[in-house]
C-alpha cells in the first residue's frame, strides 16, 4: 500500500500546481544530483518571434515567404511555428503530404511543389554544395525547395522570468543544471549564460537526447529531465524522474512522472524539497 506520507506529499504538491502522476517519482526526486533542461518552451517562454531574416530568391517577397512557411507551420505544434503563424497576414495555403521531421523541421506540398522548413541539419542533408555555402550559421530556421535555399531566419525566444532563480535554487541544494537542446549552439549558449547554466549540449537530435541521458546515468548521476516537446519524449522516459511543462505536447505529458501544471519552473526545486520531506517522514 502507498504510505500515508506519499499520499500527503502528492496532495501538498497538487495544491502548488504540481501534478505527481507517479508516486515513486516523489521518492526518487529526493536523490536527484542533476537537472537536465530542454530549451525551447521549457527554459524559454515558448513564444518565439522572428528577429533576423535573409531572402535568397527574387521569386518571392517577404510576405510570400511568410505565407508559404506559416501554411506549413499550421500543421505543427512546435513553439517555432508560432513565430511564423503570428507573422502571416494572408490566409493559409492548402498543404498536402505534410510531414513532421521531429527534431529537424517539417515539409509539405503547396501547388505540387515540396517545401522544407527546418534546421541546418535538414538543410545539409538535402541541399547541393553550392547552396550549403549560403547558410548563415547564426540563423536557426531555413526554407528550401528542390535543393534551393529560399530564406533563412533567426527565431528567438525570451527566457522565462523564473529560469535564473530556478537554476540558482537548485545550485543551493547542491544540484547541477544542464541545458540539452536541438537548437543551434550560439543560441543555446546565449540562453545558458542568461540563466546561469554552464553545461550545454546543443544541436542534439531527439534520439541523441536519450543517449545523452544514458551517458550521464552511467557516470552515476541521478537525473531529472524537464521538457515540453515530442522530441523530448525518449529522454523523458529514460530519466530517473521526468517533469513536463503543463503547456507541453501530449506526448511529453504522458511520458512524464510529474506535470508542472502551473508552468512555473520554480516548481522543480519545490517538488524536490517536498520529496525530501516526504522521505524523511517515511523513514
Ligand atoms: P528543442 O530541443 O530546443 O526543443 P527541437 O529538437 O524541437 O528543439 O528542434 C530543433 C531544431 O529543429 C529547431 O531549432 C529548428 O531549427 C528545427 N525545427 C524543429 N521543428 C520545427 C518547425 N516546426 N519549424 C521550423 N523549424 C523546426
Ligand atoms: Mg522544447
Amino acid at each position: 500500500a502507498t504510505p500515508m506520507s506519499v499520499l500527503s506529499g502528492i496532495s501538498r504538491a497538487a495544491k502548488m500546481g504540481i501534478f505527481i502522476r507517479n508516486g515513486d517519482a516523489l521518492q526518487v526526486s529526493s536523490k536527484i544530483s542533476h537537472v537536465v533542461f530542454d530549451k525551447t518552451g521549457t527554459i524559454t517562454k515558448g513564444k518565439p518571434s522572428i528577429t533576423e531574416f535573409e531572402i535568397y530568391t527574387s521569386k518571392y517577397n517577404y510576405n510570400e515567404i511568410i505565407e508559404l512557411i506559416s501554411s506549413l507551420e499550421n500543421n505543427s505544434d512546435h513553439p517555432i511555428s508560432l513565430a511564423f503563424k503570428d507573422e502571416n497576414k494572408g490566409k493559409p495555403l492548402p498543404i498536402s503530404n505534410f510531414k513532421n521531421h521531429v527534431g529537424f523541421g517539417i515539409s509539405g506540398e503547396i501547388n505540387h511543389k515540396t517545401y522544407y522548413v527546418g534546421s541546418d541539419f535538414l538543410l545539409k542533408k538535402l541541399l547541393v554544395d553550392k547552396e550549403k555555402m549560403k547558410i548563415k550559421t547564426s540563423h536557426n530556421v531555413y526554407l528550401f525547395h528542390e535543393n534551393h535555399l529560399l530564406a533563412s531566419f533567426l527565431v528567438s525566444d525570451m527566457v522565462r522570468e523564473e529560469s535564473y532563480d530556478t537554476v540558482k535554487a537548485l545550485k543551493k541544494m547542491g544540484i547541477k543544471s544542464i541545458l540539452l537542446t536541438g537548437d543551434q549552439l550560439l543560441t543555446a549558449k546565449k540562453v545558458a549564460r542568461q540563466v546561469g547554466i554552464d553545461e550545454v549540449y546543443a544541436e542534439v537530435k531527439p534520439q541523441e537526447k536519450q543517449d545523452k541521458v544514458i551517458e550521464m546515468q552511467q557516470k552515476g548521476y541521478t537525473l531529472a529531465m524537464i521538457g515540453d516537446g515530442i522530441n523530448d519524449a525518449p529522454a523523458l522516459a529514460q530519466a530517473d524522474v521526468s517533469f513536463a511543462m503543463g503547456s507541453g505536447s501530449d506526448v511529453a505529458l504522458t511520458s512524464s512522472d510529474i506535470i508542472i501544471l502551473n508552468t512555473n519552473l520554480t516548481s522543480i526545486p519545490k517538488a524536490i524539497k517536498l520529496s525530501k520531506l516526504t522521505i524523511r517522514n517515511i523513514k
